[in-house]
């Protein structure tokens, strides 16, 4: 391994055993899936990159906390610890939990959203909290920067807004019809990309004049707070919780999923940074969707686990190597010539399948033909993110075709060894080798919303 990548800064003391499978039993266990990953039982599964949200690995400070969980339904100890991490981490004043990123949206977003079409603006909305804005009557739209679809040329932060096309938006659109802007970091959709400080610092200079709202999406801002000390210029010699402390004051509240960068397996949280009225609305309304405002939807050995977990996030060790390993998988494919988003982010490689097997048309999922073959060439689980994920149209009931058809692999917090990289990376080359021979998929079995959850598929011969 090239000795410029960075070693655990943690040693194992505690290890699940993952079940080695054969090629023959693989085949077996996809055809029962129905040619559809989701549908795999995790057992058969050697190495599991669907996701990183809930599935790192916890400290033994945090296995320690959760015995101390106080379950008390109302003032426990467990919240007031949670509440002070999240305080001292955003310099935000009012803070609630929720079960996960999207119970904390499904509070905010009617409070956010006055009147039905008014409009959120972001860099890129995530799914849920776009699903969540259009639940509560609003509309959705993203100005990310161009380079954000360019996959193969750098740009140090493909997360940011375009400033300019920001400004046109709100004046075409006029500031009463605007619910608020989310600054969603890193941008999730397109592969962890960081958003900088002076893009931050512009979005919120520009919402202030026209008196619009900003949200912070922020399942990631600890990752991205690594990105911005290494690469942005000022930043370089300022601490991770220094560099997320401004980050948070270009914002007046934040939604987060917690299965993140709170390195813990269940939890979302709602701050806000002074506003009372938002607050109580919110308190408000979190005790009939996830609870009491004390312990939202969460146990209090969740919170426990909360509270330490996103303060071992800052650890710029820890960052260092988490982000390391996304980099080194990304520059193992980079290296054979396989197509990735790049540079990479701060939680996947995205491999860009269009340029992979260009023979297989939109309509018959060419990335998720190339995660079932990775997936039978190691037992490795990618996820697809392209025209399988979009669906249809939902008047003319057509295909819909996904600007990037995308495999995903996405490394959990603290979880895998270098070694399962090389495992994935030999994988997804063997794949590429034989990329000629794939082929299509069609469905055997569509299911009316969110198909790519549930669907079956078969291969087209
Ligand atoms: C994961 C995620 C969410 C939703 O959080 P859940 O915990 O999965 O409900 C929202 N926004 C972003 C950017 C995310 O990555």
């Amino acid at each position: 391994m090239n000795k410029k990548y960075v070693a655990p800064p943690y040693r194992i003391k505690m290890v699940e055993p993952i079940k080695m499978t054969t090629r023959e039993e693989r085949i077996k266990y996809l055809a029962e899936a129905g040619y559809n990953p989701f549908s795999l039982r995790s057992e058969d599964v050697y190495i599991d990159l669907l996701t990183d949200s809930g599935t790192g690995a916890m400290s033994h400070y945090q296995w320690g906390a959760l015995m101390q969980g106080d379950e008390a339904y109302a003032g426990s100890r467990s919240f007031y610890r949670f509440e002070q991490s999240v305080q001292e981490i955003t310099g935000y004043k009012f803070v609630i939990p929720a079960h996960q990123g999207r119970g904390a949206e499904q509070v905010m977003m009617p409070q956010l959203i006055k009147k039905p079409g008014q409009v959120m603006i972001s860099n890129m909305h995530f799914d849920t909290t776009r699903a969540h804005v259009e639940i509560a009557g609003g509309r959705c739209l993203d100005v990310v920067i161009k380079e954000c679809f360019d996959t193969d040329t750098y740009h140090p932060f493909k997360g940011n807004f375009d400033l300019e096309k920001l400004e046109e938006l709100i004046n075409q659109t006029k500031v009463e019809n605007i619910a608020g802007i989310i600054l969603t970091i890193t941008n999730n959709s397109a592969g962890g990309q960081p958003v900088s400080i002076e893009n931050m610092r512009a979005v919120k200079k520009i919402a202030d004049r026209y008196g619009i709202r900003v949200i912070i999406d922020g399942a990631r801002y600890a990752e991205n707070a690594f990105f911005i000390k290494e690469r942005e210029k000022g930043y370089e010699n300022k601490s991770i919780p220094e560099i997320i402390l401004e980050t948070f004051t270009y914002a007046d509240a934040l939604l987060m999923s917690a299965k993140k960068d709170g390195i813990s397996n269940i939890g979302g949280v709602i701050a806000i940074k002074d506003d009372y009225e938002l607050y109580n609305s919110c308190r408000t309304t979190v005790v009939p969707l996830e609870g009491f405002p004390t312990y939202g939807g969460l146990t209090g050995r969740d919170l426990e686990a909360l509270a330490v977990g996103l303060k071992e996030a800052l650890d710029e060790d820890y960052l260092r190597h988490r982000i390391d390993q996304v980099r080194y998988l990304g520059d193992r494919l980079r290296d054979a010539g396989v197509p990735i988003q790049y540079p990479v982010g701060g939680h996947a490689v995205f491999v860009d399948c269009k340029k992979i097997v260009p023979h297989i048309p939109y309509h018959q999922f060419p990335a998720q033909a190339v995660c079932n073959e990775v997936y039978l060439e190691a037992g490795v689980r990618p996820v697809e993110i392209g025209s399988f994920l979009l669906g249809r149209d939902p008047d003319t009931h057509k295909n819909l075709e996904s600007p990037l058809e995308l495999m995903r692999l996405t490394i959990p917090r603290r979880t895998y060894t270098y070694a399962h990289l090389d495992v994935v990376a030999d994988a997804v080359i063997a794949v590429y080798e034989k990329r000629e021979s794939l082929v299509g998929l069609d469905f055997e079995y569509e299911p009316p919303v969110l198909r790519h959850f549930t669907a079956r598929l078969k291969p087209i011969k």
